[in-house]
């Protein structure tokens, strides 16, 4: 009769437990479902603009073939190198004369 009541007692513990299993591995599925949701940004690629220097969103770009640019109006005045003029000014070459 003990060996009874001990083999319920077992089998009990083990539906409680695969119960529990299943709850823990659906809030988990679920949690994950949630936090899913907005997992995959819009990752889009930067651009620099040529003239000015900011960075936009290549789809808004302006593209004339060598260099990307803000806008149409920064498009025609050309791109101006601004790592030379803000890092590597080179002060034994005397800027152009205007
Ligand atoms: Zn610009």
């Amino acid at each position: 009769m003990q060996a009874i009541l001990l083999l319920s007692i077992v089998i009990l513990i083990y539906f409680v437990l695969r119960y529990l299993i299943n709850v823990i591995i659906d809030a988990r599925a679920r949690l994950k479902e949630e936090s899913g949701e907005g997992d995959e940004p819009e990752s889009q690629a930067m651009v620099r603009c040529a003239h000015c220097g900011i960075h936009l969103p290549q789809s808004e770009a302006y593209y004339d073939g060598q260099h990307t640019y803000c806008s149409e109006g920064h498009m025609q005045k050309g791109p101006k190198d601004l790592e030379f003029t803000s890092k590597n000014a080179n002060p034994t070459v005397p800027p152009p004369p205007h």
